[in-house]
């Protein structure tokens, strides 16, 4: 039986890289001798940092006055790093907030700026929605609004963007390269790597280079945007493995056709579940479907909390695994990010159907 693997992160990595990464194991360039045992100076290693570059900015058209940057601590080192390289403590960058990630991240900014919080969510008859991207009460005197792209927990997700220009500053962690993006309407993207880009512990940062404050001293070095822009993601030793296992996933991202392939893959996965749910009456999913996620499909079984735990039981026997909901909401959670092929969900659904049995 294939087993699949629904967690929300760290999350699936597609076969055919885990296979690659297993051979490389053996012997990467020199036989015996792996990527993660050699320099991150030697030329090798350079060569595939800046191939993974590279990939990224074709991959999501990246325009030249933007870099691509590599940063320990994934995204909650974001969260401490982007208040403190780009604002100082009594400015007052805005922060949206469209959940449990987007007020995470205020909160740590809290702890270095005059933060403001603005709420974008709104609840209508028990469904979670969002304001409409032209009606969010922007600040426009704020020096950034941060906001994060895709709320893991609920699975709630902002595609929209009002028309004019902000300096936007999205976490991007559960949704990069999940859609073509326009990175031309933002001033800074940064995304934990344990999702759709591999594995945990590293964060990929694709910022305007003019944006970096050089004279901001008090900025850890290893979080420090001016010194990792000048050592080419270098000041310390970076996370090679995970840069490595990243650049896999952007050469088999590339090999599948490009990220509008991708993404009409996600279409059809999330389409396909989504239906099944709202289409049952044992099950719901309370998030507005203008908000859906491509990639956390968060449902509940209707009325019946106390059978999440038999539900999860017999879908691991089913070869389906950790759809358990995040501790802070509960219910059940399927994240269905790049990695996932579209059988899974169909193996998913029939499941979600043989377990109504259980329900009746
Ligand atoms: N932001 C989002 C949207 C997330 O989903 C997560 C983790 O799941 C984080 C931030 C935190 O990431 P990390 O554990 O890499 O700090």
């Amino acid at each position: 039986m294939k087993n699949y693997n629904f967690s929300a992160g760290p999350a699936m990595i597609p076969d055919e890289v885990k296979v690659r990464m297993q051979n490389d194991l053996s012997g990467w360039k020199v036989p015996g001798i792996s990527v993660a045992e050699i320099s991150h100076r030697s030329s090798s290693y350079i060569d595939l940092l800046d191939d993974t570059k590279e990939r990224f900015k074709s991959l999501l058209d990246i325009p030249n006055d933007y870099e691509v940057l590599f940063c320990h601590g994934g995204a909650r080192a974001q969260f401490s790093a982007v208040p403190l390289n780009l604002v100082s403590e009594n400015d007052k960058p805005q922060y949206l907030n469209g959940g449990y990630w987007a007020q995470s991240a205020y909160d740590e900014a809290r702890l270095f700026c005059n933060a403001k919080l603005t709420s974008i969510e709104q609840y209508h008859n028990k469904v979670y929605s969002l304001k409409p991207c032209d009606e969010w009460d922007i600040d426009i005197d704020a020096p950034y609004i941060h906001f994060c792209s895709n709320e893991t927990l609920n699975g709630i997700e902002i595609t929209q963007l009002p028309e004019q220009n902000f300096p936007f500053i999205a976490d991007m962690t559960s949704n990069i390269l999940s859609r073509p993006i326009n990175v031309n309407k933002f001033s800074m993207i940064y995304a934990g790597t344990q999702k759709n880009l591999g594995i945990p512990g590293l964060s990929v940062i694709i910022l305007k280079k003019s944006i970096i404050n050089s004279d901001n001293e008090r900025v850890p070095s290893v979080l420090n945007y001016k010194k990792l822009l000048d050592s080419n993601s270098l000041y310390n030793t970076p996370s090679t493995y995970a840069i490595y296992v990243t650049n896999l996933i952007l050469k088999w991202i590339s090999s599948r056709g490009g990220l509008m392939k991708i993404f009409h893959e996600n279409q059809k996965k999330a389409d396909y579940l989504y239906s099944y749910l709202d289409n049952s009456p044992y099950y719901s999913n309370n998030v507005d479907p203008k908000y859906r996620s491509l990639m956390n499909v968060s449902f509940n079984i209707e009325g019946n909390n106390f059978l999440d735990e038999k539900f999860i039981e017999a879908a691991e026997k089913n070869g389906l695994h950790y759809l358990k909901g995040h501790r802070a909401i509960g219910g059940m959670r399927a994240s269905i990010y790049n990695a996932m092929p579209f059988e899974a969900i169909e193996k998913l659904v029939n499941f979600l159907d043989l377990f109504t049995k259980n329900i009746k």
